[in-house]
């Protein structure tokens, strides 16, 4: 059965909800369309999924489409992505050339006719430019902004000035060097959704064994795609430092995303370097898309790891802090909004790992200080970072722009 908004009064109680009805009752039957370039796999494609189905479940008509693009055009626009992040770039015409000719093609056939356009990240940015746009344009950057590449931000720059209004996932990506209005909408979790829900102890035994998951010793977890940003190398290396002290194991799952060409390799270079751990089941990689499995293996961790060097907010952060485990995060990007360091987890800097090791050998001895930081955990993800939230952000968003400014 479908979720409906209502659905998620005992989660969030019926002020909120009565507060998302009247504002959708202003734009009843109001339509608009969100354009990314992955139906699964990382943090944008998840928010969607459950985002525009509760926005039809409240009269917007929202829709959601894909742009389609050849496996060179991701290899590019994944550049992009790790240069909008920092990265040195070699921008060469080719690379422009294929980037906006695969976006002029997606605009020859997907026919735009809503009240608003939200694209998200990098891939279909320049869409604006190859319609006669007649309603308002918002770019959505989930990326952390905060130091983009000078070459590339110049380039795309030319495309964003074009839309009414920017996205962004915290304060500090705010650019000031963008004359187009910024706003920020943090991003959420759908409570309700097969990767949050409560699970019962049947489920979760039937998983494990599924997965050949054995449950005999203390669990660390680290859920992200194989991205060199989300440090994988690094986990390994932390958890090495843990075992010296307390015998436990490590799970890596990373789905491999359609639009993320270098996963594979980065895979392939955790597998060389674990290789004697992956054989007698102490590091346990997965690469399967599986969302009741993640909630699974975030329920079943003794400790939740979040080792990025960068990240735009760490949806998977906020994952674990809901279903209240304890959590050993960078402090990069967005995770320091969720986390206060020990009150709701620990924040340690990126490249320490050693103090990531000691937290999490601490949090192992210590299961009643991770209960408790678990426990207020959750409460902030209760307060900020559910999709009810979203939607009353995205709802504001369309009555300021339609209503109130005479769309
Ligand atoms: N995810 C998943 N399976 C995986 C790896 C990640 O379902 O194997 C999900 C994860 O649970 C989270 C999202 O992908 O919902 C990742 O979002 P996050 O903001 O942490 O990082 P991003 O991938 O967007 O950089």
């Amino acid at each position: 059965m479908r979720t409906s908004v209502v659905d998620y009064v005992d989660i969030v109680g019926e002020e909120v909800i009565v507060s998302i009805y009247r504002l959708a009752a202003r734009l009843y039957n109001r339509s608009m369309v969100h354009i990314n370039s992955t139906y699964y796999g990382g943090g944008v494609a998840e928010m969607l999924s459950s985002l525009v189905p509760l926005l039809n479940d409240i009269g917007i008509d929202a829709g959601w489409r894909i742009l389609k693009g050849s496996p060179d055009f991701f290899e590019i626009t994944k550049k992009f992505h790790n240069a909008l992040q920092g990265d040195e770039i070699n921008l060469s015409k080719n690379k422009k050339k294929l980037y906006l000719q695969t976006n002029e093609d997606f605009s020859t056939y997907t026919h735009i006719d809503h009240d608003m356009v939200v694209i998200h990240d990098p891939q279909p940015l320049p869409l604006v430019k190859f319609y006669h746009k007649r309603e308002p344009w918002v770019w959505r950057c989930h990326v952390d902004l905060s130091n983009p590449n000078p070459i590339l931000w110049d380039f795309l720059k030319r495309f964003i000035i074009r839309y009414e209004e920017v996205i962004v996932s915290s304060e500090q990506y705010k650019k000031h060097d963008l004359p187009v209005e910024q706003r920020i909408f943090f991003p959420v979790i759908d409570p309700l959704s097969p990767k949050n829900r409560e699970l019962d102890e049947s489920i979760i035994e039937s998983h494990l064994r599924k997965f050949k998951i054995p449950s005999d010793k203390p669990i660390l977890l680290q859920i992200s795609r194989f991205d060199k940003w989300k440090d994988p190398l690094g986990v390994l290396d932390v958890y090495e430092r843990v075992r010296q002290e307390i015998d436990c194991r490590l799970i890596l799952c990373g789905s491999m995303a359609t639009d993320d060409p270098e996963g594979w390799q980065i895979y392939q270079k955790v597998i060389s370097r674990a290789k004697n751990h992956i054989d007698n089941k102490d590091v346990i990689l997965i690469t399967v898309e599986n969302h009741m499995l993640v909630n699974v293996l975030q329920r079943v961790a003794t400790v939740v790891v979040q080792k990025s060097l960068k990240e735009g907010f760490g949806l998977t952060v906020t994952e674990a802090l809901w279903k209240e485990k304890p959590v050993v995060a960078s402090r990069v990007g967005g995770i320091p909004l969720q986390i206060t360091d020990g009150q709701t987890g620990f924040l340690v800097e990126p490249t320490d790992h050693e103090t990531f090791a000691r937290r999490i050998i601490d949090l192992i001895k210590n299961p009643d200080m991770g209960r408790e930081l678990g426990k207020r955990g959750k409460e902030v993800v209760r307060e900020r970072f559910l999709i009810t939230r979203l939607i009353i952000d995205y709802l504001n968003m369309m009555d300021e722009m339609l209503n109130s400014r005479g769309g």
